[in-house]
């Protein structure tokens, strides 16, 4: 992709009213606009972010056999009052149509995928099985300050598995916490497994929160990786020695990037939602909810990985691996260079604007693609690129022959 052909430009100056790292940053790079407060536009280069985690994602939810749906984000109030949620969710957003009749922003969506399932489950047969979505949410947020992290309308996948018996359910909640670790992995962040509350339904659910000091959570965590709570519930203080003797616990700012529930039969109950047994005696449903917020997934990410110059993108959710900026003297090289690469599938940004060569370098860093290319008037004199990686300061000078075979090593 040619830059020049970007309309989303960058921005040397700091936003106003942007308060949060990741939302200066990404606005600033031009991967997001904001259109209100907790509401936010994916531009051309933020959205192949945004692509590459939903793939992750997808990736990790296919392979633990989950089916993929979209579920509509305009519901009925009525479905929302058999849960009793229509009264007691109160960051749900209500409105009417011109008749004057009611309903609700999807928040999430058990209140259409509860019901919904009643239509094809009757059986100890149609047991167990999984859907997810990757689908907006809207709540109405009282403190939307945090850019992406906290938003008003927001990207979310969520996965509900049903099952026989509790004990089948258990099961796949500790296989869906594997698919967890590989997501948060491959995307470059560290998560942390951690105890939380399971409301008054459960006795605990987990969260994957990651530290940071952007965070809006805090846990309670040992270093040695045995014991992690949010500090709202945690039994243990920070301080209190750890029993396999790992030190004190710690206290830290965190950001939890996702959850996971398991919600037995508190939905299932409300739309009776049941299937026979062998013996044809009727049974409720017993389910799990899985939840990542995608947007505060991206968010995060640039939380934990930048410097004073910007954005440093994971490999794996990079917009693009290579970022080849064309400088004075360079020109020729660089566009022969980018067709080259093109016409071999490797995809690159290629900087082509008529722009200064400092700019073009402060822009690479503030964008934040892992591998930099450089042709300038130097380079071309003995037909080579200069090569640095975004997170090192190393710079080496690669033959033009040899480019294709370097570029196509693992970065
Ligand atoms: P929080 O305590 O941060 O408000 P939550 O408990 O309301 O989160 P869930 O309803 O369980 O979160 O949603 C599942 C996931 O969706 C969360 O783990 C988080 O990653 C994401 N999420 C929740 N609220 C938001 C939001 N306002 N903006 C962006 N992502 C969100
Ligand atoms: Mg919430």
């Amino acid at each position: 992709m040619k830059q020049s052909e970007l309309f989303s430009k960058t921005q040397r100056s700091f936003p106003k009213n942007e308060e949060s790292v990741n939302a200066q940053l990404l606005l600033r790079a031009g991967y997001v606009e904001k259109l209100m407060a907790g509401v936010y536009s994916y531009l051309p280069l933020g959205l192949l972010v945004l692509r590459n985690i939903e793939r992750i994602v997808r990736e990790e939810m296919n392979a633990l056999g989950a089916v993929e749906v979209l579920l509509p984000s305009l519901h009925p109030k009525e479905n929302w009052q058999t849960t009793g949620r229509w009264k007691t969710m109160d960051d749900l957003y209500k409105l009417k149509d011109r008749g004057g009749r009611e309903f609700a922003l999807a928040g999430t969506h058990e209140e259409v995928i509860v019901p919904l399932l009643k239509k094809f489950v009757s059986s100890y047969k149609d047991l167990p099985l999984a859907v997810y979505q990757i689908q907006n949410k809207f709540r109405d947020e009282l403190r939307a300050k945090s850019g992406l992290l906290r938003g008003r309308e927001f990207l979310m996948k969520d996965l509900y598995s049903f099952h026989a018996n509790e004990n089948d359910m258990l099961q796949y909640y500790e296989k869906v916490k594997v698919a967890y670790r590989n997501i948060f992995s491959r995307v470059g962040l560290k998560a942390i497994e951690t105890e939380a509350s399971g409301g008054t339904f459960s006795d605990f659910s987990h969260e994957y929160q990651v530290l940071t000091e952007a965070g809006e959570d805090e846990i309670i965590y040992c270093a040695g990786g045995d014991y992690a709570a949010n500090a709202e519930i945690s039994q243990a203080k920070e301080g209190k020695q750890c029993d396999l003797g790992h030190g004190p616990l710690k206290k830290a700012k965190s950001i939890e990037v996702g959850n996971i529930f398991p919600l037995k039969d508190k939905y299932s109950k409300a739309f009776n939602l049941s299937f026979k047994d062998e013996k044809g005696k009727e049974h409720l449903v017993q389910m799990g909810c899985y939840g990542i917020g995608l947007g505060r997934l991206l968010g995060t990410i640039v939380e934990v990985h930048h410097d004073k110059g910007g954005i440093v993108w994971p490999s794996e959710v990079a917009p693009f691996q290579i970022h080849l900026l064309s400088l004075s003297g360079g020109e020729k090289a660089a566009k022969r260079a980018y067709e080259e690469l093109q016409a071999k599938g490797i995809e690159v940004l290629f900087d082509d604007r008529e722009a200064s060569p400092g700019e073009k370098l402060t822009d690479a860093d503030l964008l934040g693609i892992p591998l930099r290319l450089v042709s300038s008037e130097k380079t071309a004199s003995s037909d080579s690129f200069e090569v640095k990686k975004r997170d090192e300061e190393k710079i080496e000078l690669v033959k033009k022959k040899d480019l294709v075979s370097y570029l196509s090593r693992p970065i």
